[in-house]
C-alpha cells in the first residue's frame, strides 16, 4: 500500500472512532498495553480471537415449543402415535391457513369433508361397521390435536364421530348400524345432534318439550331445537322427543328432507363460528318406525352418549389450552419491548409457567379419564368432574394468552382471539359448569342439589 493510501485509510478509521466508547475501554484496561498485544499477534490468532469474540454475540436459541411438557403422548403406541402426528400435519396444513378467514365469514369449509375422511378417524373407537376400533385414549389425543389450531372444526368432528354416530351405535338396531355406521364413518353422510331447545337446556333430562306420536307406521314429530351443530347441512339429525303415549324420551333418525323438518341458521355467534348451529323446526314431521332408534327407551340411553362424549369435551378444553399456550409462548419469544424479548421478563415467565401448570394438570387427568374409559370403567361424574375442570381452566389459560399478546391480542391474525372466543362456546356446551359441578356434588355428597 502507498504511502498516500495508508494515510487516507488512516484518516477514514480516526473519523470513525467513537471516543466515548474508547474512553469507557480505557476505564477498563490498559489501552496501550492492549494496542501492543493485539499489534504484536499473528494475523491467524487474531482471526481466531474475533471469531471467539462473535461467537458469544450468538443469537439465542429458543427452547422447542411444546405443550405437552411432561411426554403423555408416550402412553399411546408407535401406531397411534403416528396418527397422532397425521392428524396435527394436517390440522397445520390444511385448516391453519383458512380459518381464520372462515371465521370471520361465519362460514364452514365443506372442502376439507373428504379430506377429513381420508385420515380414517372417524367413530374412532367403535367397533365394525367400517369404524377403526382404535382406543378412547387415542380419540382423546386427536380431540386435542384439532381443538390445538381450531375448535370448530374439532366441535363439527365431534358433532359426527362423537354424538350422531355414537347415538346410531350405542341405542340404534343391528340393521340400523349396518345402514348408517359405514357411510358416515367414511363421511359421506354428515350428522347431526337434536337435544336442546329454545326452553330447555340444562333441564333437558326430565324436560323435554319436543314431541313424539306413534301413529300407524310412522312416528309424528312436533318442536324445536336450539344450538343443533352441523344441522343447516347434515343428511340426518338424530332428534331426541318425549313420547305422549309412555312419557319417555325416544331417539330418531331425522333425514333432512323428510316432510315437516326445517333448520334455520343461528347467525351473530361470536365463538365456534364456523360451525353452523340451527334451530330446528318439527311441524308434524313424519319419521317412519325404521327410523327410530330401537334401542333408546329412556333418557338414561341418551346419557349413555353424552358421557362418552362429555370425555371429548375435556379433552377438546385441552386443547384449546394448549393451542392458546404455545401461541402465546411463541410469540413471546419473537416480540422485543425495552430491547428484549418478552418472554425474558419475570412476569411474563410467571403468567407463561401458570398457564404450563394448569395445561398440564389437565392433560394428566383427561389422559387418565380415557384410561377409564377404555377399561369400560368411566362414570358420568367421573366425565364431569374432567368437563367442569378443563373448560374452566381454558378459560384462565387462553385469558392469560391474549393478555401475552397485548394489543395484537385481539386481532384475528394472531389465532389467539378466535382461542378466546371458542373457550366459551366450550364452557357452555355439553353441559354447563354449574350442571357438571351438581353432578359431581350429587356423586360425593349422596345429596342432588339440582333443585
Ligand atoms: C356453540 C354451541 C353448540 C351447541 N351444540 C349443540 C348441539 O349440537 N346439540 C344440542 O343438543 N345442544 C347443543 N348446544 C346446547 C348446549 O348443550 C346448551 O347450551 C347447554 O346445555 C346449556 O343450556 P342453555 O344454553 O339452555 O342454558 P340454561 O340451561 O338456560 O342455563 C343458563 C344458566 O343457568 C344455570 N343453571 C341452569 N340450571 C341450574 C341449576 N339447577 N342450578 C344452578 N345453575 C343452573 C346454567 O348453569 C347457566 O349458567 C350447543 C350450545 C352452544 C353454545
Amino acid at each position: 500500500m502507498s504511502i498516500f493510501k495508508k494515510f487516507k485509510s488512516t484518516i477514514g478509521l480516526v473519523q470513525k472512532l467513537d471516543l466515548e466508547k474508547i474512553g469507557k475501554l480505557a476505564e477498563k484496561v490498559d489501552l496501550n498495553k492492549m494496542i501492543g498485544l493485539v499489534s504484536s499477534m499473528k494475523q491467524e490468532d487474531l482471526q481466531k480471537l474475533v471469531k471467539f469474540m462473535e461467537g458469544g454475540k450468538k443469537k439465542h436459541e429458543f427452547p422447542e415449543i411444546d405443550g405437552d411438557f411432561y411426554d403423555l403422548h408416550q402412553v399411546l403406541n408407535p401406531e397411534e402415535r403416528a396418527i397422532q402426528l397425521a392428524v396435527r400435519e394436517f390440522m397445520q396444513k390444511e385448516i391453519k391457513p383458512i380459518v381464520n378467514n372462515y371465521w370471520l365469514k361465519d362460514e364452514f369449509p365443506h372442502q376439507i369433508i373428504p379430506q377429513l375422511a381420508k385420515l380414517n378417524i372417524c367413530g374412532l373407537t367403535y367397533e365394525g361397521y367400517g369404524c377403526p376400533g382404535r382406543s378412547s385414549l387415542l380419540e382423546g389425543f386427536l380431540a386435542m390435536e384439532m381443538a390445538r389450531v381450531d375448535c370448530s372444526v374439532s366441535t363439527f368432528f365431534g358433532v359426527q364421530s362423537g354424538l350422531a354416530m355414537g347415538s346410531i351405535y350405542h341405542c340404534g338396531s343391528e340393521e340400523q348400524k349396518q345402514k348408517w355406521l359405514p357411510v358416515m364413518q367414511r363421511m359421506e353422510i354428515i350428522g347431526a345432534f337434536g337435544l336442546t331447545e329454545p326452553e330447555v337446556g340444562s333441564g333437558v333430562a326430565g324436560g323435554l318439550t319436543c314431541t313424539c306420536k306413534q301413529v300407524g307406521g310412522k312416528w309424528i314429530l312436533n318442536g324445536q331445537k336450539k344450538w343443533i351443530g352441523n344441522a343447516t347441512f347434515s343428511d340426518i339429525t338424530i332428534i331426541w322427543a318425549r313420547d305422549l303415549d309412555d312419557g319417555n324420551v325416544k331417539g330418531f333418525i331425522v333425514e333432512k328432507d323428510f316432510p315437516g323438518f326445517a333448520a334455520e341458521k343461528i347467525k351473530g355467534k361470536m365463538a365456534l363460528r364456523i360451525v353452523q348451529n340451527a334451530l330446528i323446526t318439527l311441524t308434524n314431521c313424519e319419521v317412519p318406525e325404521g327410523n327410530r332408534l330401537q334401542r333408546a327407551n329412556s333418557f338414561k340411553d341418551t346419557a349413555k352418549v353424552l358421557r362418552m362424549t362429555r370425555a371429548g369435551v375435556a379433552w377438546q378444553a385441552v386443547g384449546c389450552a394448549r393451542g392458546a399456550y404455545e401461541s402465546a409462548l411463541r410469540y413471546t419469544n419473537e416480540r422485543k419491548q425495552f430491547g428484549r424479548t418478552i418472554s425474558s421478563f419475570q412476569m411474563v415467565q410467571d403468567l407463561l409457567v401458570t398457564m404450563l401448570s394448569n395445561l398440564t394438570a389437565m392433560q394428566t387427568m383427561v389422559c387418565r379419564l380415557s384410561q377409564l374409559q377404555d377399561d369400560g370403567k368411566l362414570t358420568d361424574e367421573q366425565a364431569s368432574l374432567a368437563k367442569v375442570f378443563c373448560t374452566l381452566r381454558t378459560r384462565d389459560i387462553v385469558s392469560h394468552a391474549r393478555e401475552l399478546f397485548g394489543g395484537n391480542g385481539i386481532l384475528i391474525e394472531h389465532d389467539i382471539a378466535r382461542f378466546v372466543a371458542d373457550a366459551e362456546a366450550i364452557y357452555s356446551y355439553e353441559g354447563t359448569k354449574e350442571i357438571n359441578t351438581l353432578i359431581v356434588g350429587r356423586s360425593i355428597t349422596g345429596q342432588s342439589a339440582f333443585i
